[in-house]
C-alpha cells in the first residue's frame, strides 16, 4: 500500500473512445462501430475529470491521483495519456469484450473499495455509448453521495460543495465525502499534454487487474439490435425574409 494517506486520494475515470474528431464508421453487418485502425482518446468529459483532480492535487486538495480504465489492453494508452497530464499511477481493470455501464461500475467500485478515496470524478457520459450511467450506478454501488454534471468542484476537510447544470440552472450540493462527482463541459478546459510529460508518464506505474479476478458479475443485460448510419440530411434553404420563411415552409408541407 502506498504511502500517501488515503483521505487524499482522488480516483477518476477515464474511458478510451473513438476520436471526437473521427467520422464514425458502422460496420457491413450493423453490429456496432468499426474502431479498427482508427484512432481512440480519452473520452473528452473525462478528460475534464482529470483536470479537476489535477487541479485539486495543485491546490494541495490532494495528495494522489489515480486513474482508472476498464477495457482491453490498448486502453493503456489512455492511462499513458492520464499519467502525462498529472495522474499519479493507473489502474487497467482488463476485459474482453467492452463491459456495458452496469459491469463497468462494478469493476471500478471493487478497485475503488481498496483505495479508499475521498473523491471519485467521473465524465457525465461518453461520447461513444452516451449512456450517462456510470457515475450513478458507481455511487449507488459505494453508497455515497452524488452530484452529476459539475461546473465547479470545491472540496473542504470533510465534504465537497459541487455546482451542478440543471434544467432550469445551476444547483449547487453539499456532500459528506466521499462522494461521487460526474463533470459538465463547463468545469474545465483541459491543459495539452507536453513532451516532458509525456516522457514522464512512462515511468509512472500501471497496475493491471483482470476483470475476471474481481468476483463480479459482468456479463451483459443488453443486446445491441442494430446499429445504423443517420440518415443523410438534404440541403438546407437558406432564406432573407419571414415571408421567404413562409413559402419555403408552405411547400414542404405541400410537397
Ligand atoms: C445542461 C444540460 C444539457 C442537456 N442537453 C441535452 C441534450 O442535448 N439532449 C437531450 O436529450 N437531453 C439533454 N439534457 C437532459 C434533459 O434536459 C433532461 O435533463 C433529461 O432528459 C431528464 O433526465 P433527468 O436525469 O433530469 O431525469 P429525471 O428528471 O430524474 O427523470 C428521469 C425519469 O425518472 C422518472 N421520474 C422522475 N420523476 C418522477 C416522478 N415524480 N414520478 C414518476 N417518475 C418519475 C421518469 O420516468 C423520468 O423520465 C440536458 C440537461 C442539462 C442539464
Amino acid at each position: 500500500m502506498s504511502e500517501v494517506p488515503v483521505q487524499s486520494r482522488i480516483v477518476v475515470l477515464v474511458k478510451q473512445v473513438l476520436d471526437a474528431n473521427v467520422r464514425p464508421r458502422v460496420r457491413p453487418d450493423g453490429s456496432g462501430v468499426d474502431l479498427a485502425n482508427l484512432k481512440l482518446s480519452m473520452n473528452p468529459f473525462d478528460e475534464i475529470a482529470l483536470e479537476a483532480a489535477v487541479k485539486l492535487k495543485e491546490q494541495g486538495e490532494a495528495q494522489e491521483v489515480i486513474a482508472i480504465t476498464v477495457g482491453r489492453g490498448k486502453a493503456q494508452d489512455t492511462l499513458r495519456a492520464a499519467l502525462a497530464m498529472g495522474a499519479d499511477r493507473g489502474i487497467l481493470v482488463e476485459c474482453e469484450p467492452e463491459l456495458e455501464p452496469l459491469a463497468v461500475a462494478k469493476a471500478a467500485w471493487s478497485v475503488i473499495t481498496d483505495l479508499e478515496p475521498v473523491l471519485v470524478i467521473a465524465g457525465k457520459q461518453a461520447i461513444d455509448d452516451d449512456c450517462h450511467q456510470t457515475g450513478q450506478m458507481l455511487a449507488a454501488l459505494l453508497g455515497w453521495g452524488q452530484a452529476l454534471c459539475a461546473s465547479r468542484i470545491a472540496l473542504s476537510h470533510d465534504h465537497a460543495e459541487v455546482d451542478c447544470e440543471v434544467d432550469n440552472g445551476r444547483e449547487t450540493l453539499r456532500l459528506p465525502l466521499p462522494a461521487v462527482v460526474t463533470t459538465d463541459l463547463r468545469l474545465n478546459t483541459p491543459r495539452s499534454i507536453s513532451l516532458p510529460n509525456l516522457m514522464k508518464a512512462k515511468s509512472k506505474p500501471i497496475d493491471i487487474v483482470a476483470s475476471s479476478a474481481l468476483e463480479i458479475d459482468v456479463r451483459p443485460r443488453l443486446k445491441i439490435v442494430e446499429v445504423r448510419e443517420p440518415r443523410v440530411r438534404s440541403a438546407g434553404v437558406k432564406v432573407e425574409t419571414a415571408a421567404e420563411i413562409a413559402k419555403v415552409l408552405k411547400e414542404l408541407t405541400v410537397a
